[in-house]
């Protein structure tokens, strides 16, 4: 194993993502660089793999330069649920674009191939559906999401520019929505607070009539995808949609949710957020014919999975569930 191992830098690897990626490569035998600032993520997601010699953690703000030897690089640090990139949305965008720079003149430096985790959401209120590739998105440049989806964009803009005048190793992948252990049990995004809400039979905050639509892929599926592309050859840049094509309404997931959990929790209406997109599903055929790729695990069972972790936060202290 240990001639084929490498050593790969994670930004973002103390995330919901970025934490499940840190324990497939380490668990595959490589060496993990795990830099992070902690903004949303926490040293909780790594605490397994503190000890382990291949893990390394480096608390860094990816908006300032970094000097690191690595094979290869994934550029996940960025947060990533709409309270908390919309709380200090000038930090989000340079995050994403100082971030990228970086990221991309150490990839340059080094040589080695980059991995950006771009969003579906570079597609906005999408009015082509499902979201392909090839559709330049519908996007409002002055909301309340811009500094993501902009800055998310912009991001892109740099990786493709450094690859086309630079002649830099890129993968741009377009994750669509993810859940899972390690999620933030109080981000704000729909699924852990419809769990955290239903485990404690407190009432769903459906947002809007809740007819909106998402596509919930879960975290085993999707780190097996970015691994993937991360594997594909030079010519191989993406951008390339990931996520779970299986498409239901916000509504129909809160009543899910109170299924798997046993829940006696109701319904309660909340106003709609600004630009909330109102439907969103991947179309994967590129990911399918690209990397052999597609989601296995189905919402129930995923959502089951991440029901336990969260139900254990509950029984930790304070500080962990609050
Ligand atoms: P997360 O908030 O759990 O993880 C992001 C990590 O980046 C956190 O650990 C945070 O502390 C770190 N970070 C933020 N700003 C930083 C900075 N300036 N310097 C260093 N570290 C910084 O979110 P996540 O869901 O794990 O998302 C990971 C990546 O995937 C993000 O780039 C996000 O945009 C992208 N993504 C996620 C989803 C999803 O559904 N989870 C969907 C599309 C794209
Ligand atoms: N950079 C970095 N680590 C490196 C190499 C570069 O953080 O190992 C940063 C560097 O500070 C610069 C950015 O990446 O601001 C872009 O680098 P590039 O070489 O493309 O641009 P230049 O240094 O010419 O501005
Ligand atoms: N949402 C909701 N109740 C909540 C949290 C979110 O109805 O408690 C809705 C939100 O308005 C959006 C969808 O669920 O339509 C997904 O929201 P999330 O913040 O998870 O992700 P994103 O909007 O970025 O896809």
């Amino acid at each position: 194993m240990s001639w084929m191992s490498k050593t790969v830098l994670v930004t973002g690897g103390a995330g919901f993502i970025g934490s499940h990626l840190c324990e497939r490569l380490v668990s595959e035998g490589h060496n993990v660089i795990c830099l992070d600032n902690l903004y949303t993520g926490s040293k909780e997601n790594i605490l397994q793999l503190l000890e382990n010699p291949r893990f390394e953690f480096y608390r860094h703000d990816i908006t300032f330069p970094l000097y690191v030897e690595v094979d290869q690089i994934y550029n996940l640090a960025c947060p990533a649920s709409p309270i908390h990139y919309q709380h200090d949305p000038v930090q989000t965008t340079k995050t994403s674009v100082h971030g990228a720079i970086n990221v991309l003149g150490l990839a340059k430096r080094l040589k080695a191939p980059v991995l950006q985790a771009s969003t579906s959401e570079v597609y906005g209120d999408p009015e082509v559906h499902p979201q392909v590739e090839s559709y330049w998105g519908n996007v409002n440049p002055i909301g309340s999401r811009s500094c993501y989806d902009e800055g998310k964009r912009c991001a892109e803009t740099l990786f493709f520019d450094y690859h086309r005048q630079h002649g830099l190793q890129i993968k741009v992948a377009r994750i669509f929505n993810t859940y899972g252990p390690n999620m933030h049990p109080n981000d704000g995004r729909v699924v852990s607070n419809f769990i955290m809400q239903a485990l404690q039979n407190k009432p769903i905050t459906i947002y809007g009539q809740g007819e909106q639509t998402r596509s919930f892929c879960y975290v085993d599926d999707l780190v097996r995808g970015l691994v993937t592309l991360m594997d594909t050859s030079a010519d191989v840049t993406g951008p390339i949609n990931l996520g779970n094509p299986s498409e239901i309404t916000i509504r129909e997931l809160a009543e899910t949710v109170i299924d798997i959990t046993g829940s006696r929790s109701k319904l309660v209406g909340k106003p709609l957020p600004a630009d909330d997109p109102r439907r969103r599903r991947p179309d994967i055929g590129a990911a399918q014919r690209v990397l052999g790729w597609k989601p296995e695990v189905p919402l129930k069972k995923g959502l089951t999975k991440t029901a336990k972790y969260f139900e254990e936060l509950l029984k930790q202290p304070e500080e962990r569930a609050s």
